[in-house]
């Protein structure tokens, strides 16, 4: 990849991290280094500079250039390819953060993508027992809504 292609992919990236305009060119979005923050920096807290091409975070004070970045997000600067294409942060039933869902493309061995689960930037759930992983949304229900959840897999997964 050549540097405009590096910093235009740093830009994709950026867009699935809650991105918001702060200035005429700095653009806030949500810090990879979700562990130093509290709710894995669901508030965006890390600034890149569309001129300069250099990050901050204001929170937990990681920053540098373009190359530091496409490295911290996981880019390969080799061409190998897979990056970092959306990420999703999900909360527990009274809104705290439990983990992210992160997807990559393009996936391994020829899928056009993988997904997987992060907890402060860190792999794994693999441990973790099914019912008590996280749910999308869940911090999203009444409060009146009963504690039991019903999960019903979906058509793909049904044996005749
Ligand atoms: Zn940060």
């Amino acid at each position: 990849m050549t540097e405009s292609e590096i910093i235009a992919a740093i830009e994709s990236e950026i867009h699935f991290r809650n991105p918001r305009k702060v200035s005429a060119y700095e653009i806030a979005f949500t810090c990879y280094n979700g562990s130093a923050h509290k709710n894995g920096d669901s508030h965006p807290s890390c600034h890149w500079n569309i001129q300069k091409h250099t990050y901050t975070c204001r929170v937990c004070g990681v920053g540098g250039g373009w190359t530091g970045l496409a490295k911290e997000v996981g880019m390969s600067l080799n061409g190998s390819g897979q990056r970092e294409t959306a990420r999703w942060n999900l909360f527990d039933r009274t809104g705290k953060y439990v983990a992210t869902h992160v997807r990559v493309e393009p996936g391994r061995d020829g899928k056009l993508k993988d997904v997987y689960w992060k907890i402060n930037d860190e792999s794994g759930l693999r441990s973790r027992p099914l019912a008590t992983r996280p749910l999308y949304g869940i911090h999203l229900l009444d409060k009146e809504t009963p504690s039991r959840v019903f999960l019903v897999e979906g058509e793909k997964q049904q044996r005749p």
